[in-house]
């Protein structure tokens, strides 16, 4: 590691105008190492020195993992965050934007080591990017359609490589075009081995049938076609999901839904009760208040920026005020993709991510918690696929189809 004050002098490109002629690796190498110069001039992260050690990484066993946090396998837990639609560095980690992430800044990433340089090349629509995500694989399924990923997910790789019970994985999803996020339609895994999805906008249209009135500003399903909320059935199945497993009656969440101002709070507030109820060992929560942004007014995304880094700041404050998440639990934190550059015509800014530029698909991601290094910072390339591998290797199962390798660096 270099610290710091032995740093040597750095000239940073100029981050709003990325050379457009340059190839796409050549943009997002840039993107990330001036993303890096961010962080090191504002939160004093030291510079990482990156380990290629993908052969050893893959083979760790429960044993390794033992000696290498001091946690017992059985008890180690990993809580993955996808932060909301995806965010410019205009309005997040440059110099103007640091204010709208505050507790990203100032309290996450110095606990985290952050890689900078993390490529999507898989298609950048919030479902099928956030399944690709989830398989370690580029899954090709229609964004708009109910359809499982074609890939194994982490949440069947974890239960069925460790005969872990279906209460020991969980997504909370943000929008009724995830439903199907939990398990995919691989024959050897699937139906009765993937995750419990709560989608708390459902379980509050299931809880408030009649009178939605009061909910709406909760209840938009999706920002990108507000034309496209699938009507899912089972209005039985989500009342039992409250009171059965989140241990809430039907008129205390309606009356908790009521001081929230957005779907990413009820996403969280859901998160929570499960953690409490069930606390289970692989817990996915997909932010996407930020994709506001598709509307077009500059004001609602901000201010999804600002609620989605002091949400993160609570699951965090929760991980580690949990007896059962205090201590053995590492926390993931990463967007699914970005957004388009300012200068494409067909992007529009902060607005969309349809150009495939290599800013809409430079994202990064963060670790902090159990077995991970503070505040190191990393800007070698890595890619959205190499998400699942890592949790493979640090909970100790194998996922056998995923695309992406282990980071080493987290390892
Ligand atoms: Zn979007």
């Amino acid at each position: 590691m270099t610290p710091l004050s032995s740093a040597p002098p750095i000239s940073m490109p100029d981050l709003k105008r990325p050379d457009r002629l340059a190839a796409p690796e050549e943009v997002a190498r840039q993107l990330g190492f001036t993303r890096r110069e961010f962080l090191r001039s504002a939160a004093g992260l030291a510079l990482g020195r990156t380990v290629f050690s993908g052969a050893f990484a893959s083979s760790l066993s429960a044993s390794t993992l033992l000696s290498r946090t001091g946690i017992p396998a059985k008890k180690r837990k990993v809580v993955v965050i996808t932060f909301g639609g995806g965010a410019r560095d205009q309005e997040t980690f440059a110099p103007e934007g640091q204010e709208n992430i505050p507790h990203l800044m100032r309290e996450l990433i110095p606990q985290s080591t952050f890689f900078t340089q993390v490529v999507n090349r898989g298609i950048l629509g919030h479902y099928v990017a956030t399944a690709s995500l989830a398989t370690g694989a580029y899954e090709t399924i229609n964004n708009f359609a109910s359809l499982p990923p074609e890939n194994p997910t982490v949440f069947e790789y974890f239960r069925k490589d460790l005969r872990r019970p279906a209460s020991d994985a969980w997504v909370v999803a943000p929008s009724n075009g995830f439903n199907r996020i939990g398990e995919s339609n691989n024959r050897s895994y699937g139906p009765g081995l993937g995750a419990g999805v709560i989608l708390p906008k459902h379980l509050l249209t299931a809880a408030t049938s009649g009178g939605r009135a009061d909910y709406q500003h909760l209840l938009r399903d999706n920002y990108e076609t507000p034309f496209y909320t699938p009507e899912l059935g089972g209005r039985e199945f989500q009342l039992q999901q409250l009171e059965m497993i989140l241990k809430l009656s039907v008129d205390d969440f309606k009356k908790h839904a009521l001081t929230l101002s957005s779907p990413d709070e009820l996403s969280v507030y859901i998160a929570r009760q499960l953690m409490r109820q069930l606390a289970p060992s692989l817990l996915w929560i997909t932010m996407h208040d930020i994709d506001i942004a598709h509307a077009g007014a500059y004001s609602l995304y901000i201010e999804g920026i600002r609620r989605t880094d002091r949400l993160c700041a609570d699951l965090w404050k929760t991980v580690q005020s949990e007896p059962e998440y205090a201590g053995n639990t590492t926390l993931f934190i990463l967007p699914d993709f970005g957004r388009d550059a300012d200068d494409d015509s067909g992007g529009n800014g902060f607005q969309h991510h349809r150009t495939g530029d290599p800013l809409s698909r430079t994202t990064w991601l963060m670790a902090l918690g159990a077995g991970v290094r503070q505040g190191v910072v990393y800007d070698r390339a890595l890619q959205s696929t190499d998400l699942v591998p890592t949790l493979g290797s640090m909970l100790g199962f194998s996922p056998s189809l995923a695309q992406g390798k282990p980071i080493a660096e987290l390892l």
